[in-house]
């Protein structure tokens, strides 16, 4: 079956597809391959701080993530560095927090089934504000993927990096975060 993006739909109504589907199409995911539960959190970070830091060598890293030896190598240095400061290996999103914190935030949205996502909530996000943000889908599985625009991921035009709702624009955007 062929599937068109609507242009500013996003998600938002995409009752009829799964959301493996919707990632297939939507250029603001990227799809963790690491499926193992151990390791799938670290894969996603590791593909997050890639992404964000937009290196165009490194992005070819993200399309072999599984086989890629310096993606892997950037993987496990992360996980060695988390373990030398903290002395455990990095399980949680809160714990690559810790170790990101606060150059950049983690933020994750609940995303266990597309007819929740008009009430998608965010599971978790790092306890202080950075521009720098990470964004990350968990599923129903518990496995993560790498989300880089929400705006678009969610049908809409804006989103407000502070209180994390989405919009149209920043004029009708009433900001609940106490920063402005
Ligand atoms: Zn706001």
């Amino acid at each position: 079956m062929k599937f068109i993006m609507p242009r500013t739909r996003g998600l938002r109504g995409r009752f009829e597809l799964d959301l493996e589907t919707y990632y297939k199409h939507s250029k603001s995911v990227v799809r963790i391959k690491n499926h193992n539960p151990d390791t799938n959190l670290s894969s996603a970070v590791t593909t997050a701080l890639i992404k964000f830091q937009n290196n165009q060598a490194d992005s070819k890293l993200i399309l072999r993530q599984d086989t890629n030896a310096k993606f892997q190598l950037k993987q496990r240095t992360l996980n060695d560095q988390f373990k030398v400061r903290f002395g455990h290996d990095p399980i949680t999103l809160g714990d690559y927090q810790m170790f990101l914190g606060p150059e950049y935030q983690l933020i994750s949205w609940d995303v266990r089934d597309l007819r929740d996502l008009e009430d998608t909530v965010i599971e978790y996000k790092g306890p202080i504000f950075s521009p720098n943000q990470l964004y990350f889908l968990r599923g129903g599985d518990g496995l993560y993927n790498v989300m880089t625009k929400p705006a678009a991921f969610f049908g809409y035009k804006y989103f407000c990096i502070r209180c994390l709702e989405t919009g149209w624009n920043i004029k009708s955007h009433h900001c609940e975060s106490m920063c402005d």
